[in-house]
């Protein structure tokens, strides 16, 4: 799978790719073109609001309407660009399904590769070395650390994400939320759980 990492996002570009963006951002300041405060003010956007908020909106599309989830299901980056979601510089976005069978899981191993149209900015534990390289290795005792814990009789499935395809996970429409709306659902998905190491919540006042 390794492979599949190619021209610039390959990990062993990241120290630069991270030197290049600071040297952009000096440059930006001295020509008096962007404060730093505007860009903590996106990159802070790109983590809390923009981000995941995005990718919760596609999922609760999903679940009131099948035709959607369908599209999204058979292609994810045209089926998100739907609700006005994309640029991903040609990388293309798969939405894995989460069923009562198939637990999906993302990773990126050899980097950060991350959905960012949908989930924005990856949190410091996706970046890190123990999730990237123990993910593949064993992501039952991955997720029970994070909180989940699976049944033996589900299937886990681990992808690893490159420059070129990005995953996302549709996590499973929760027990009790029959009645809410579209608004109310995309409140009950986390950015963990479109990375696969959590379930959506439960509405508030239902147990699981
Ligand atoms: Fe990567």
């Amino acid at each position: 799978m390794s492979e599949a990492h190619s021209g610039e996002h390959h990990h062993e570009t990241e120290p630069y790719a991270a030197l290049r963006t600071k040297a952009l951002e000096s440059l930006l300041v001295e020509k008096g073109l962007v404060s730093s405060d505007a860009i903590d003010a996106l990159v802070q956007a790109y983590e809390q609001d923009i981000g995941p908020l995005n990718g919760a909106k596609v999922v609760a599309r999903a679940w009131v309407d099948p035709a959607y989830k369908q599209r999204l299901i058979v292609k994810g980056t045209e089926a998100i660009a739907e609700l006005g979601f994309g640029g991903s510089q040609g990388a293309e976005i798969v939405v894995l399904e989460n069923t009562p069978a198939v637990h999906n899981m993302v990773v990126c191993t050899l980097c950060s590769c991350y959905p960012w149209p949908v989930l924005g900015l990856p949190p410091t534990w996706y970046k890190s070395h123990a999730y990237r390289a123990r993910a593949v290795i064993e992501p039952r005792a991955v997720l029970r650390e994070l909180g989940l814990a699976l049944d033996d009789s589900v299937e886990v499935r681990v992808w690893d994400s490159t420059a070129d395809v990005r995953y996302m996970v549709l996590p499973r429409r929760p027990k009790g939320s029959e009645g809410l709306a579209e608004a109310e659902l995309a409140s009950l998905v986390s950015r963990d759980s479109m990375i696969g190491v959590a379930e959506a919540g439960p509405p508030s006042g239902v147990g699981q």
